[in-house]
């Protein structure tokens, strides 16, 4: 049955639990579809036997008469970055390769006791640092999107760049992504998917291999924004074992949708009008507007002054926050040793961790420990930290004149493979929109609004305020339905 990898999370989990098809002939045709996309190099693993597992017990509680859970019978892709217990969890580097968890992420756990089942663990940039995806230890995945004139291979978006690409080609459902600065929304918007990160504290960060704490969240990656919205719901809620979730009940956001945004007032921030921006993405933009003024939303320009810092004050916080997460691989706790002939204790960390991490790692690192370091702290990491506060407060601001942004998600639509890797600033930049909204701990989605000239998916951003994600979801909503988007991949691989 090759027409169930074309339904949704809404439509397997309705279709199963109606009796329609069962979760095992679900599990068995994404299996099918993951072995055979072995060239877009989006899994790091495949386990179709915990799909086929999962999903057998889906149909064994069905034909008892028991309830199936939100996610009863979806077979999802796993970000490599969500620690699964037995089942390899790299964070697409080497030093971590071959370590397979005692323990399962609070996230992943949520969503298999809701029903859901593991496709296979997805690919990203190492350690999630990237736009790309070019930083995995274990190759690049290839975005299934080419340009209408062009075999060439495109980046599906970093770092959830795996996640990306299996939605994107039908190879599973839905995914789980993590967004530090951008890496739900970038990919989402490269491929032609959605994709949400709620506000942070929302998601445990439990069994998350850490990049910078205070930035980390993990959110779904889906073909619509209903199914972002059933699988973010099962993803979400308190949990004492991470010290910012959020003690808050999980709203009801699949029930509370509605595309209606009568009495909705969306802010247009004018700094993110840039100098020389591409012109499809600004007119994809205007678009937007006048798709949500046509949904009964009052228009409203805003101002968020701050804006052009943000970029900057990003990349010193995360660097400064995953060199000393990382500092945890050290060859003795974790994955790879490597221990030369007559080392001792120095020389072994040193040896692991220089055969271990990748290059942007490295360079994260380095960053890291210099705007950390006594005599560069106050001039670096202190200044980033207030920069970070007066972005949200830019936030707090347009937040009294506004009840969502929309702005665009990523400055360009997806580029080669090997365009940005000389120029890590050029890299850098694509977060350009992204970051802001992580800096200040906001909900923020991206959704499929159209093609641009090249025929690649653009994608348009909305940013919510804090526990906002209805609102998000509503205005995403609104936009999905003007834009039908029904554009796909021509298949190649
Ligand atoms: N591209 C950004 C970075 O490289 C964001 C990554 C992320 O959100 N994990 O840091």
């Amino acid at each position: 049955m090759s027409g169930l990898t074309d339904l949704g999370v809404k439509a397997i989990r309705d279709g199963v639990a109606a009796g329609e098809f069962s979760a095992v002939e679900v599990a068995e045709a994404f299996n099918a579809n993951v072995a055979a996309a072995s060239a877009l190099n989006a899994f790091i693993v495949a386990t179709p036997e915990a799909a086929l597992d999962a999903a057998r017990a889906t149909d064994a509680r069905r034909a008892k008469g028991e309830a199936l859970g939100a996610m009863g019978g979806v077979p999802i892709g796993m970000k490599d970055l969500f620690a699964t217990k037995g089942v390899q969890t790299s964070a697409a580097s080497h030093i971590l390769e071959h370590f397979k968890p005692e323990y399962e992420s609070t996230v992943s756990q949520k969503l298999w006791d809701a029903g859901a089942g593991m496709l296979g663990k997805l690919n990203l940039d190492q350690f999630a640092m990237g736009s790309s995806n070019e930083t995995s230890y274990f190759g690049n995945v290839i975005n299934p999107w080419r340009k209408s004139d062009s075999n060439a291979a495109l980046a599906p978006g970093g770092s959830s760049g795996g996640s990306s690409a299996a939605v994107s080609a039908r190879l599973c459902p839905a995914a789980t992504g993590t967004d530090t600065g951008g890496s739900i929304r970038q990919p989402a918007a490269f491929t032609g998917i959605s994709g949400i990160k709620p506000t942070y504290g929302r998601c445990s960060r439990w069994g998350i291999v850490a990049f910078a704490s205070s930035l980390d969240q993990a959110g779904p990656m889906a073909r619509d924004v209903t199914d972002c919205a059933i699988m973010l719901e099962a993803m979400v809620g308190f949990d004492p074992k991470d010290s910012t979730s959020l003690q808050m009940p999980v709203p009801q956001w699949e029930a509370g949708l509605s595309p209606n945004l009568k009495g909705k007032r969306v802010g247009v921030p004018r700094e993110y009008r840039m100098d020389g921006m591409d012109e499809d993405v600004a007119k994809s933009w205007d678009q937007g507007i006048a798709w949500l003024k046509d949904a009964g939303a009052e228009i409203v320009d805003i101002s968020l002054p701050h804006t052009r810092y943000a970029l900057p004050a990003y990349y010193i916080v995360a660097p400064a926050e995953a060199s000393s997460n990382l500092a945890r691989y050290d060859g003795v706790r974790y994955g790879l040793r490597d221990l030369p002939e007559g080392a001792g204790l120095q020389d072994m960390y040193a040896a692991t961790r220089a055969a271990g991490f990748g290059a942007e790692v490295k360079r994260r690192i380095l960053i890291g420990t210099y705007v950390l370091s006594a005599g560069f702290y106050d001039a670096y990491y202190t200044q980033a930290q207030k920069v970070r506060t007066l972005i949200s407060l830019d936030f707090k601001n347009a937040f009294e004149s506004c009840d969502v942004i929309l702005a665009p998600t990523a400055p360009t639509a997806a580029f080669a493979l090997g365009e940005n890797t000389e120029d890590p600033l050029a890299m850098y930049l694509n977060d350009v929109f992204a970051v802001p909204a992580s800096l200040a701990g906001l909900p923020a989605m991206s959704v499929p609004a159209g093609l641009n000239r090249d025929g690649l998916p653009l994608g348009l951003q909305i940013i919510g305020n804090m526990f906002d994600e209805q609102g998000v979801l509503n205005a995403g909503l609104a936009l999905e339905q003007a834009a039908g988007f029904s554009a796909r991949p021509e298949k190649w691989w």
